[in-house]
């Protein structure tokens, strides 16, 4: 049996390398890493005593030789192959363990290119992909974190089928990765621009929008590389070119709008929902979403749960919105959303994944999305909401969970009376929600008030009971939760708790 080793890194690869070799395996190294073996008592064969060839051209060329190559690519469960194999004198080779020259670590020291491009590994990646390839057979290790529990199962008498695929995909990643980092340095280097510099992984780029949010920012759309079926789940029917906030608005919108059963419409502006309500059909529920805040829906993202129709493509087409998006479209609404001609028009495709990533300055941060709905409802109060308050209150809750925070919705009979979104207090959220749903003339009595975290002080509870709103829900978890609740039981409110937050940043 042959383990080939050829490492940039060698911290700790001796201890692998010595179970390797109390199992019968035979060491097989390149230059460098033979050196450090044998510097350790381990039995090495350098790789030229089975090629032949010495490393040359200043170590461009080490094992890149069909000795070695045939040696992992090889199929023992093909007779032609082994045939083959035995004909040439090349043996089996059972496990790879490389990494490669740090070439990402170079970029940071500032090299000339010259002595810089030395660093981009050849046989490195040769060497993991051939093995990952042959991950029926061969075991290739490219992460140091790996080698303890590679080591351990060796010792147990090998790795199974999953074990092998998992470290493939991993060799995989690590080598698209590293080719990814060096054509965006030298992009870089070059002066060349998009799209190859975002496109280095873990981005697939596949559009190129006419700017980002704004007209001086570069804007592109990128596949999620965490997506199982890596496709923007989006179909622009017709309109206009979707631009960058159409995107994340349209996605926006379609989510919300997706988390109920009963027919439903979202309006959103600048990813916030501006009107959210369900009805019984499409066009009650699009005029109940409309009349929370028209002046705000002017120009906005309204989006659907179920297929569009005629009658309300008519009723859309007399508004001006950027973009309409449902799971589907008629033939016949498809005609009349075609009078207006800039109109964007999107079919959304579904969800995929449900991981969020954000920026922050040099790396991202990753999530799952927020999908939990009240796990944990109890009411504290001793007025209990009522059957359509319970209705209203869940309604509202969810519509929380898709609002920056912090998120404060009035809701009543399936509609949203008035959003407080993105204030930096809650009282002002609280405020806001209230004042919008004056202005519009709405009767706040009997409304129900939703919080996506929990109220600090019992001055949101004052606030709302002076409007006449009846029942509240929010995550509770506050210090002052008894002088909350007391509020309540004085203002004659149903409180309820769900002890899940909804915090969008
Ligand atoms: P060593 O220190 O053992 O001399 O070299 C180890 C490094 O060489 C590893 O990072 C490995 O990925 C890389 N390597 C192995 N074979 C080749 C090759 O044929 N060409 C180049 N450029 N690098 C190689």
């Amino acid at each position: 049996m042959r383990a080939i080793i050829s490492v940039y890194h060698k911290e700790g690869v001796e201890e692998l390398a010595s179970v390797l070799v109390n199992l019968g395996y035979e060491i097989v190294s390149s230059g460098g890493t033979a050196q450090y073996l044998r510097e350790r008592r381990i039995p090495v064969t350098e790789v030229f005593e089975i090629t032949g060839f010495p490393e040359i051209l200043g170590g461009r060329v080490k094992t890149l030789h069909p000795a070695i190559h045939g040696g992992i690519l090889l199929r023992d469960w093909k007779e032609e192959d082994v045939k083959e194999a035995k004909s040439l004198g090349i043996k089996p080779i059972q496990v790879v363990v490389v990494n490669l020259y740090p070439f990402e670590e170079k970029v940071k020291e500032n090299l000339e290119e010259e002595d810089l491009i030395e660093f981009i590994d050849i046989g490195g990646p040769t060497l993991l992909r051939a093995a990952a390839k042959n991950f029926r057979r061969v075991v290739v290790v490219c992460d140091p974190k790996d080698y303890s529990w590679v080591a351990s199962k060796l010792k147990e008498g090998g790795l199974s089928l999953e074990d092998r695929r998992w470290l493939a995909l991993k060799a995989f990643h690590y080598t698209a990765y590293y080719d990814g980092v060096i054509s965006q340095k030298l992009a870089d280097m070059w002066g060349v621009e998009e799209p190859f510099e975002v496109s280095a992984f873990p981005l697939r780029i596949v559009g190129r929008l006419r700017y980002g949010e704004n007209p001086h920012q570069r804007g592109y759309l990128a596949e999620n590389p965490l997506e199982d079926l890596g496709i923007v789940r989006a179909r622009v029917l017709q309109g206009k070119e979707m631009s960058f906030n159409n995107y994340l608005d349209a996605d926006s919108a379609f989510r919300l709008v997706s988390e109920f059963t009963k027919p439903a419409c979202v309006i959103v502006k600048h990813t916030n929902p501006c009107g959210v309500a369900v009805g019984n059909d499409l066009i009650s529920a699009f005029e109940k979403a409309l009349s929370t805040d028209p002046q705000s829906a002017f120009g906005g993202i309204v989006a659907f749960n179920d297929t569009v129709k005629e009658k309300l493509a008519e009723v859309l087409v007399e508004r001006f919105f950027e973009v309409i998006v449902a799971p589907e479209f008629d033939d016949a609404a498809i005609r009349v959303l075609a009078r207006k001609k800039n109109l964007r028009v999107v079919q959304a495709l579904g969800f995929g994944s449900w991981w969020d990533i954000k920026k922050i300055s040099g790396g991202f941060l990753l999530q799952e999305e927020d999908r939990t709905d009240y796990q944990d409802w109890q009411v504290v109060t001793t007025r209990k909401p009522s059957y359509r308050e319970e209705e209203d209150l869940k309604f509202a809750f969810k519509i929380c969970k898709y609002i920056k925070s912090n998120a404060v919705v009035i809701a009543k009979d399936g509609m949203t009376l008035g959003i407080g979104s993105g204030n930096v207090s809650r009282v002002d959220s609280v405020r806001c929600a209230i004042e919008r749903a004056l202005r519009y003339g709405f009767d706040l009595k009997g409304a129900v008030l939703a919080s996506e975290a929990f109220l600090p002080f019992r001055d949101n509870v004052d606030i709302a009971a002076q409007v006449g709103i009846i029942a509240i829900v929010q995550p509770g978890g506050s210090v002052r939760d008894r002088e909350v609740i007391e509020a309540c039981e004085e203002k004659g409110i149903s409180m309820v708790f769900t002890k899940t937050r909804h915090f969008r940043h």
